[in-house]
């Protein structure tokens, strides 16, 4: 019957794009945050945090727009990510956050990419590696804890260190610390974290010297997104910005110093007409309460659009409406209250602001209880994704 057929290709039948929700990613909002940094950074050196995918954007797609835009230090978080990350970037430096597992230290040679160690017992494991590879660099970073209490060394562990310097016998080209209150400046505990880290890379910097084990002067890191906003005195070496990159606030405190990169939209699979006493959604948690209009969009919880964005908390834009979501979210689809927009603005097929754009993700942040990195890391793989650039 039907002589063509939309979305007829030659390409894979995995690669046909069917009308459905579409995630734009801002390739040059990513690269505007990216010279923003730069610019506040001065002459310290602005690496780029790309784990958990470019924050669930596209490492594939992001990481070489910050490459061409200079950056050369990546961070990411584990070593399948950095063996990810290598392929995409030949060249660059690339950090792994959570160290090198046992027994497995010889792939990290093999991708050239660097561990940050995070204990004694890591750092005598590498030394083991470092001395059996001979000539072969082994470098790795080292995370000295400055009060968050994840990951890194402890106060007495890095006063050990600083005694016997030669624990850490291998190449260091970077010493960091991370920030567990940037988010909110005005904290004592910022300032205090930066000073804890200041006095003790700068005690293990001398202590090194002087032990003859190295010319090579570590590079310090301290500062994610919000700490390179605060003031130069977070800056040191190295700045390891993430989230502000993506359009994420970096603050919870004031409004958002950088560019959108998303916009989320989905799409009315179905419009219908209700009325009282028809209950909308599983758990039938929205009662109509008169005659009006429902519309079920194509994104639900499977796709990162929790249920906490359920009635009471979530909303759409439909061209320059905003209407709130009915009851609870599905796993393929949510349900909004359409009743009072005009009819010629929407019907089966039209797209609906759900993130970003007219919807601002601090607004979001403000209705779901969800961070901004959580909003991002969760977007989903269902989208098509649309990467814009000029
Ligand atoms: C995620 C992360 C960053 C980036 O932080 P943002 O707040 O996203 O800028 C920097 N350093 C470490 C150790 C991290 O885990």
């Amino acid at each position: 019957m039907k002589e063509t057929m939309a979305g007829m290709t030659d390409s894979p039948r995995s690669q046909i794009r069917f009308p459905g929700a579409e995630l734009e990613i801002d390739l040059d909002a990513i690269e505007r945050n990216y010279q923003r940094f730069v610019r506040t950074l001065g002459a310290a050196e602005c690496g780029a945090t790309v784990k958990a995918d470019a924050y669930g954007l596209g490492v594939a797609h992001v990481a070489p727009v910050l490459w061409d835009a200079g950056c050369r230090t990546f961070f990411v978080a584990t070593p399948a990510e950095g063996i990810e990350l290598r392929d995409i970037l030949p060249e660059a430096t690339i950090y792994i956050f959570n160290g090198a597992p046992r027994d497995w230290e010889y792939h990290f040679i093999e991708s050239r990419l660097i561990p940050v160690l995070n204990s004694l017992s890591d750092i005598s494991a590498w030394a083991t590696f470092a001395r059996a590879m001979g000539a072969t660099p082994a470098p790795a970073a080292l995370h000295f804890d400055s009060g968050m209490n994840r990951l890194g060394l402890s106060a007495a562990e890095v006063e050990t260190l600083v005694a016997e310097p030669h624990r850490a016998p291998f190449d260091i080209p970077c010493v960091m610390s991370h920030l567990a209150c940037a988010d909110k400046p005005d904290e004592d505990m910022t300032a205090r974290q930066r000073d804890r880290f200041a006095a003790a890379a700068e005690a293990f910097i001398e202590a090194r010297c002087d032990a003859g084990l190295g010319d090579d002067r570590p590079r310090l890191s301290l500062a994610n997104s919000a700490g390179i906003l605060i003031d130069e005195s977070y800056h040191f070496d190295l700045a390891r910005p993430g989230i502000g990159l993506y359009g994420g606030n970096p603050f919870t405190d004031r409004p958002s110093p950088v560019d959108n990169v998303i916009r989320l939209r989905g799409r009315i699979l179905q419009i219908r007409e209700v009325s009282p006493p028809d209950t909308v959604g599983y758990g039938a948690t929205h009662e109509v309460t008169g005659p009006g209009r429902i519309a079920t969009v194509d994104v639900g919880y499977g796709d990162g659009y929790l249920r906490c964005f359920g009635e009471g908390n979530g909303w759409a834009v439909i061209n320059g409406h905003r209407v709130p979501v009915a009851g609870r979210v599905s796993m393929d689809s949510h349900a909004l209250d359409i009743t009072a927009l005009p009819l010629d603005d929407c019907g089966v097929g039209t797209m609906v602001d759900l993130l970003g754009g007219p919807v601002p993700l601090d607004d979001v942040v403000k209705t779901t209880g969800l961070s901004g990195y959580e909003l991002l890391t969760l977007l989903g793989h269902r989208y098509n994704r649309v990467y814009k650039k000029t």
